[in-house]
């Protein structure tokens, strides 16, 4: 799926997160939460990375 990685690096916890395992949040600012999503770490709740998830549902 395009622009979204694979997994993250979590510098807090300095350990791999899985795009699978991250949280999902809204993105603050005024960002459509149906187009972008914040991933963040399960673990300690950092925000890891904002992604375009837009085109997600899209077959
Ligand atoms: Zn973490």
């Amino acid at each position: 799926m395009p622009g979204v990685p694979e997994s993250f690096h979590c510098e807090t916890c300095d350990r791999e997160v899985a795009a699978g395992d991250a949280t999902r949040t809204e993105t603050f600012g005024g960002l459509d939460p149906e187009t972008w999503q914040s991933c963040c770490c399960p673990d300690c709740g950092r925000k890891l990375k904002t992604v375009f998830v837009g085109l997600e549902d899209e077959v």
